[in-house]
């Protein structure tokens, strides 16, 4: 048997309108001058004024694949406002760059020096990072109660920053603020949850409890995605929805697999920058196809809890729910070319994540899983 290695403790405030305890937040955290972390669309369609926070200083312009650059301009604001925490509004990508640029307030740059995968884990210091609440307003990526940065670096390389520290001082999940989400970016933020629940379910680190969040979170998500888009409004589905985030979320210490090792390179692909749930949603069904016989068990217990007749069907399914969702099905169709493809199967090998697929990876397989997801 392996040991077990279980770790939870992270301050959720979970329900709809749960964005009102935001001040007492900043409060309780001793954060008199926040520095707001978001994108240039919350601002656009009201969502951010509705909060009604007091940042003394707001970085709107997180893009999909935050970046180091970004990260270096956001602190640029923290320092010259004189900030004392950071509260981030977004999707995965706007905390993800506000865990970057709080790591630089008090860490050396470049961010490559805490990368996990050049070593980094443990040059970062969790008494030198300042407060972060993360609000998310997608139901995706967890980083909300995830202890991981993914941030295109200056290298060209979007790699992990990894350290339980990096886990935000609380996370405020409220349902209604993911109302505002588009369907195409409930639908690809969306498969991001679903394919962390799958990812983590299947790694073989041995968490039981996290494989019955996971689980449970990936039954939800499976039920809730397509209605949430056909009723953006409706708040049970948003909330079935955030639950599934949050359910990945929180098993993220089991490690994720393939579908993220593919992923991470892609998304460094400065060419295209493509929508890191989006990529996911295409790698997903390949990724079940090549784990099938890995792991046996947690394919059946998927298969029964989705409803379906065997494992043999999770591929096909995971397929028509992507095609369900009017995502891509293919690489092909996002744009990406065989070239593109060439240099980065190495770099997804030696992505963390492949480490914890259940079916240990070669190079040729991540050139081939690769080569599959690109023609569709
Ligand atoms: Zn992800």
């Amino acid at each position: 048997m392996m040991q077990a290695n279980i770790k939870y403790l992270t301050n959720v405030h979970f329900d709809v309108d749960a964005a009102a305890v935001l001040p007492a937040l900043l409060a309780d955290l001793n954060v008199a001058r926040p520095l707001l972390v978001t994108d240039p669309t919350l601002i656009e369609i009201g969502l951010i004024e509705r909060l009604g926070l007091k940042p003394v200083a707001i970085y709107d312009q997180v893009r999909t694949n935050p970046t180091e650059a970004g990260a270096r301009e956001a602190l640029e604001q923290y320092r010259s406002h004189d900030c004392d925490g950071t509260v981030a509004v977004g999707g995965g990508s706007s905390i993800d760059l506000a865990k970057a640029a709080g790591l630089l307030v008090e860490h050396e740059p470049p961010l490559s020096n805490y990368a996990l995968i050049h070593g980094g884990a443990e040059r970062i210091r969790g008494d030198r990072l300042p407060p972060l609440i993360a609000v998310p307003t997608t139901a995706g990526s967890g980083s909300e109660v995830g202890r991981a940065a993914l941030v295109t670096l200056d290298t060209g390389r979007k790699l992990a920053l990894i350290n339980p520290k990096l886990i935000p001082d609380a996370a405020v999940c409220d349902p209604r603020l993911t109302c505002s989400m588009p369907a195409g970016l409930t639908a690809a933020t969306g498969m991001d949850a679903l394919s962390h629940c799958v990812e983590n379910l299947c790694s073989p680190d041995d968490n039981p409890i996290a494989d019955a969040i996971a689980i449970d979170g990936l039954e939800r998500g499976w039920h809730h995605l397509r209605r949430a888009i056909d009723h953006p409004n409706d708040l049970e589905h948003r909330r079935e929805m955030m639950v599934c985030a949050l359910a990945g979320g929180m098993t993220f210490q089991k490690g994720l697999g393939a579908v993220h090792a593919l992923s991470h390179p892609l998304g460094a692909l400065e060419r295209l920058n493509l929508h890191h749930g989006t990529l996911n949603a295409i790698f997903l069904s390949h990724v079940l196809e090549f784990n099938l016989d890995a792991c046996q068990e947690k394919m059946q217990m998927m298969a029964d809890r989705l409803g379906l007749t065997g494992p043999a069907d999770l591929p096909g399914a995971f397929a028509d729910l992507v095609r369900d969702l009017g995502l891509p099905t293919s690489l092909g169709a996002m744009g990406v070319t065989a070239d593109d493809l060439r240099p980065l199967a190495e770099h997804a090998l030696a992505d963390h994540c492949s480490q914890s697929n259940p079916r240990p990876m070669t190079v040729e397989d991540c050139a081939a899983l690769y080569e599959r997801a690109r023609s569709g």
